[in-house]
């Protein structure tokens, strides 16, 4: 099962644009989810930047 947030996640986009390694699709979006910070900051309405990592981290280079 994929995470719930996969379809309007901004890493499913940046991965479809080539600008994200597949890994992170594959180890949290298609993997474990629950670890991904995106998704707990979601569950509680915390807000997070669209260049978070799924581990946390920013990265700058993803717009
Ligand atoms: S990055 Fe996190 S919140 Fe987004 S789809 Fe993947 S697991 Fe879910």
């Amino acid at each position: 099962m994929n995470c719930k947030w996969y379809n309007v996640c901004p890493m499913k986009y940046f991965s479809e644009q080539g600008k994200l390694e597949k890994r992170w699709i594959e180890n949290y979006c298609k993997g474990n989810w629950k670890d991904c910070i995106r998704f707990q900051k979601e569950e509680k309405g915390i807000y997070h930047p669209d260049n978070m990592l799924p581990n946390g981290e920013i990265d700058k280079k993803l717009k």
